[in-house]
């Protein structure tokens, strides 16, 4: 990350990166809510050329990952451009854990025989090493959604691969400032910029990150033939979100780590899924591989699936709520979604904000406590 020829540390870069720079300039980015400009040599139509808003996030987002963005209206428009770019009769080897948007958008293209998917353990390095050299697309998301299990990246990013196949990584949960995919050996990242990079549950946006100039250009085109474009209210308000984003992740995930112990020695919870944790399967190589351990905790509770519901009900600062990444804390049963059958039903994930740890730990203990929840 350079800034007029300077190093910045991400934290840094967060903040000053995607600003107008002119004298007379505002300090902050305009919202600019263009379809079109007057012509000349820049831009005629946004969503063939882009507007100065998304550029700035882009901007942003590519120094970040270490390489170039394209911005899209959601997380989920950004893979189905990458999944849009495999050859007619490709295979997809991608995770049996994994966000269910992208779950289901690889299940539709395999009923409509367009590609054939395999599902891989997310800690099977062997299997996903071996996929990798008869894959087109091979599609990681570590740590995972919801069992926050973590890939061995670099040991797969490494593997000998089909000539023209696609690396790409959801990045969302680790967030650019825990995780270079790119540095490690991707060809693409990508982040819902929904979660983390907003932060604060009032936008979709969607980011995708690579160093190859030809993907960049593909996806650049899909972006624009299938006017899967961001909006300007939403990347104005995910480049404000970004500006903290390094604090809110930082104290989040501090928070995460006290409520994670305490979680794992409380007689009404069976088992807590953490990356942080000793205890957790993949723990060392989220050690090596992660700045840090991330603000998703997912954690089994005592007495099955109403009990857990019940949990739900009774939090009241943690709110009962889909999604993370935000300021505020949420959880949900994700069992309770189609798609999850490997998810334990009584199984909460719990996405840890930015409020003060012991009021979480009280709610949470309270919560957990009540004997006749649910
Ligand atoms: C939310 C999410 C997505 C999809 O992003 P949207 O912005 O909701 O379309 C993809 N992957 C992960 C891991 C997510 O959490």
């Amino acid at each position: 990350m350079k800034l007029d020829g300077e190093h910045l540390d991400a934290k840094s870069w967060l903040v000053a990166a995607g600003r107008p720079s002119e004298p007379g300039d505002p300090l902050n980015t305009p919202l600019v809510p263009a379809s079109n400009f007057l012509l000349g040599d820049l831009r005629g139509y946004a969503r063939d050329n882009g507007t100065p808003t998304w550029e700035a996030l882009e901007a942003l987002v590519g120094g970040l990952e270490g390489g170039r963005s394209v911005a899209f209206s959601s997380g989920m428009a950004a893979v189905a451009a990458l999944f849009q770019l495999v050859p007619a009769g490709a295979t997809i080897a991608m995770p049996q854990d994994c966000y269910q948007g992208v779950l289901g958008l690889a299940a539709d293209g395999a009923e409509r025989g367009l590609w054939d998917v395999i599902h891989l353990e997310v800690d099977d390095t062997a299997a996903w090493i071996d996929a990798a050299g008869r894959a087109d697309l091979i599609w990681l998301e570590s740590p995972s959604n919801p069992m926050l299990t973590v890939a061995d990246l670099e040991a797969i990013c490494a593997a000998p691969r089909k000539p023209g196949s696609i690396l790409g990584v959801d990045n969302t949960f680790a967030t650019p400032l825990n995780q270079q995919p790119l540095e490690l050996g991707a060809d693409v990242s990508m982040q819902s910029a929904t979660k983390f990079i907003g932060g604060h549950s009032d936008l979709l946006t969607g980011v995708v990150t690579t160093r190859n100039e030809e993907l960049l250009g593909r996806l650049q085109k899909t972006r624009m033939l299938a006017g899967a474009t961001p909006g300007a209210l939403e990347t104005y308000l995910a480049l404000r979100g970004a500006r903290t984003m390094a604090l809110r992740l930082a104290q989040a995930q501090a928070t995460a780590a006290i409520l994670a112990q305490r979680l794992e020695e409380h007689g009404g919870v069976d088992l807590v899924r953490y990356p942080g944790l000793p205890s957790h399967p993949t723990h060392e190589i989220a050690a090596a591989q992660l700045g840090g351990y991330g603000t998703i905790i997912s954690f089994d509770v005592a007495g099955g699936a109403d009990a857990a519901d019940g949990v739900c009900q009774t939090t009241r600062l943690i709110r009962h709520a889909t999604s993370l990444g935000a300021v505020d804390s949420t959880m949900e049963r994700r069992a309770a979604n189609p798609g999850q059958e490997h998810v334990p039903e009584s199984m909460l994930r719990l996405s840890v904000g930015i409020e003060a740890a012991e009021d979480l730990w009280r709610d949470l203990d309270r919560a957990l406590n009540t004997p006749d929840r649910g």
